[in-house]
């Protein structure tokens, strides 16, 4: 059998319909999962490019949207990619945008976990989860306040849950991406000066794109990355190198 291969694999990605989530779904499906595309815009697009997928509306507003999900599907690979960001200096930053960020990116995030895990130890099945993190769960940021405490958490909760679940076969895992051409960073890319002073630090020489990330996810949820638990493995162009 092919370590790499996801073949006769279930694999839920939130946040399919775009960017990073898109890239990590069309990649489970060439490596031969069948792929729930879920998110609160229509994955209809993304689902379009697999050739066995299906569409799931899963809007994170409410943080415990996923309770129900895994109970009625047998789900072998969960991604945890779906996330907002909100930009101010921390002196103005609101309670809003708080929670808002807080809500999505880590509150979520552990409880879409919790709602996995719970059904693949009843079932008696295995699992890998595998959460999109950022290189703000390593570095402070700017204006990004509640953005890096979250993605602070995304780590801390993905190594917790391996210690907790590991010996029982749920493997969890993270990838923190570098700076990646997505809706996420259309802010940082208008603004000149920031985009210039991003990219001349990236070893890579290059912005990096959401197809940069995707084998890496399709990696931590095949057979071939078994062994490794709650590593939040960095794939940036080299910008931690630095
Ligand atoms: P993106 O294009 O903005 O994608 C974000 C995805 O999350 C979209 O599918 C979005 O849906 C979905 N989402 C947002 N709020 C949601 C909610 N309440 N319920 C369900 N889905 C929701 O940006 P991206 O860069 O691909 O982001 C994907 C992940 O990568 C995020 O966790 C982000 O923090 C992380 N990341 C990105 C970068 C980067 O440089 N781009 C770097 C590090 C980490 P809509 O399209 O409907 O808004």
């Amino acid at each position: 059998m092919n370590p790499f291969s996801l073949e006769g694999r279930t694999a839920l990605v939130t946040g399919a319909n775009t960017g990073i989530g898109q890239a990590v779904a069309v990649a489970m499906g060439q490596a031969g999962a069948h792929v729930i595309c879920a998110g609160r815009s229509s994955c209809a697009e993304t689902a379009g490019r697999i050739e066995s997928a299906e569409e799931l509306a899963l809007d994170f507003a409410d943080p415990m949207a996923a309770r129900d999900v895994f109970a009625d599907r047998a789900v072998d690979v969960l991604v945890n990619n779906a996330g907002i960001i909100r930009r101010a200096d921390s002196l103005e930053f609101t309670e809003a945008d708080w929670d808002a960020v807080i809500d999505v990116n880590l509150k979520a995030v552990f409880f879409t976990c919790q709602a996995f895990a719970r059904a693949c130890l009843e079932r008696g099945a295995g699992g890998r989860i595998v959460n999109i993190a950022s290189l703000l769960s390593f570095q402070g940021g700017v204006r990004v306040p509640s953005y890096t405490a979250a993605k602070h958490g995304v780590a801390g909760v993905t190594k917790i849950l391996a210690n907790e679940w590991a010996a029982r076969g749920i493997g969890v895992n993270a990838i923190a991406p570098g700076y990646i051409e997505t809706n996420n960073t259309e802010a940082l890319r208008a603004d000149e000066d920031r985009h210039r002073a991003i990219l001349e630090r990236i070893p890579a020489g290059r912005w990096g794109r959401p197809e940069d990330i995707a084998q890496t996810a399709v990696f931590l949820a095949a057979p071939a990355s078994e062994y490794i638990h709650g590593t939040v493995v960095t794939v940036d162009g080299g910008w931690m190198a630095r």
